[in-house]
């Protein structure tokens, strides 16, 4: 595995969430962070089929514009009576033509299990692929994994996203009702950054 040397990292994200939490994670290991907002990057289209491909296209298109180490984030959620949907296509469920509509998109899910009669518990895990990329063109893969259930009715109003309709395994919450800290402790995103951040090691 190719080990990060540098001293600046580029985080490809246009998402707040994404940025503030990802630099709260890399803080202890006293790397420069810089924005895709700062370099006034384009959001690439998003055309792959699997969380990895999403995030390799938003990696390399930042490493590649600005010749700098890029760190990308493609997430979802993963109902498995759905199939796996809606996975890649996770925030594309919330798109309105005014913007992005969550309650929408969790009742979305909830029809589409009521209309299949999906027994329970209604399995499901949300899913993080980190990728760091260089503007070589090598780059690294960390993805990261939380199991649990999808819930109803919608429950909390702490997070964001699909939140309130998750519960996580070994907890009766849900995401949504969930200290924030909590789940950033446990969530699929920390999973992935637990793996990333062994390559900022030094020694
Ligand atoms: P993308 O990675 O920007 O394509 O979007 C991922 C989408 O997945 C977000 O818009 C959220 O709807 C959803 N998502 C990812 N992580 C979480 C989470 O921790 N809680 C709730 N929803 C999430």
């Amino acid at each position: 595995m190719r080990r990060f040397t540098g001293d600046t990292l580029l985080l490809a994200t246009h998402n707040p969430g994404k940025l503030e939490e990802m630099t709260h994670l890399l803080a202890p290991y006293g790397i420069t962070v810089t924005s895709a907002k700062d370099h006034n990057l384009p959001e690439p289209a998003e055309t792959g089929t699997l969380f990895v491909e999403n995030a390799r296209i938003k990696a390399h298109a930042a490493a590649k514009a600005t010749g700098l180490p890029a760190l990308s984030d493609d997430s979802g959620i993963e109902i498995d009576a759905l199939g796996k949907a809606p996975g890649v296509y996770t925030a594309d469920w919330a798109e309105t033509p005014t913007g992005r509509d969550f309650t929408m998109a969790m009742t979305r899910a909830h029809d589409a299990l009521e209309a299949k009669s999906a027994p329970f518990p209604r399995t499901a895990r949300f899913c993080c692929t980190l990728v760091l990329a260089w503007p070589d063109g090598h780059d690294e893969v960390f993805p990261g994994v939380m199991e649990g259930q999808v819930v109803w009715p919608m429950r909390g109003n702490q997070g964001h996203g699909y939140d309130p309709i998750f519960q996580p395994e070994g907890y009766d919450i849900t995401f949504g009702e969930m200290d924030r800290w909590e789940k950033n402790r446990i969530s699929h995103r920390a999973d992935a950054f637990r793996k990333l951040v062994t390559i900022f090691e030094r020694g």
